[in-house]
């Protein structure tokens, strides 16, 4: 099943983090995670992010290796190399994880 993150609903109108449940804040930092390296590697089809499948919740055995693609404008695209897991975020860009370097392009 896929887990659709829309990261504006974490945030406050500022931008700033809301105060989360212990289990949103483990997704929280995993979507947060593949954020700031897909950004940082916008020009790869696809981004291994330095992450475990077994982060994302408690009681997760899965070791698999998460990766990553910018599939659209605003939408990252992730799924476990090994288990079904997969999902995507959005409305990532301009926040404090967009790692793009916009002096650049
Ligand atoms: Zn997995």
């Amino acid at each position: 099943m896929a887990l659709k993150v829309d990261l504006r609903n974490f945030l406050d109108e500022k931008g700033n983090v809301l105060a989360l449940t212990e289990q949103a804040s483990k997704v929280f930092q995993f979507i947060t995670k593949i954020i700031s390296s897909v950004s940082e590697n916008i020009e790869q089809p696809l981004i291994d992010v330095d992450l475990k499948c077994n982060t994302r919740a408690d009681g997760l055995s899965c070791d698999g290796s998460i990766d990553a693609t910018n599939i659209a404008f605003d939408m990252i695209e992730w799924h476990c190399d090994i288990c079904e897991a997969s999902g995507t975020i959005s409305n990532w860009q301009a926040s404090m994880w967009d790692k793009q370097d916009r002096t650049i392009h």
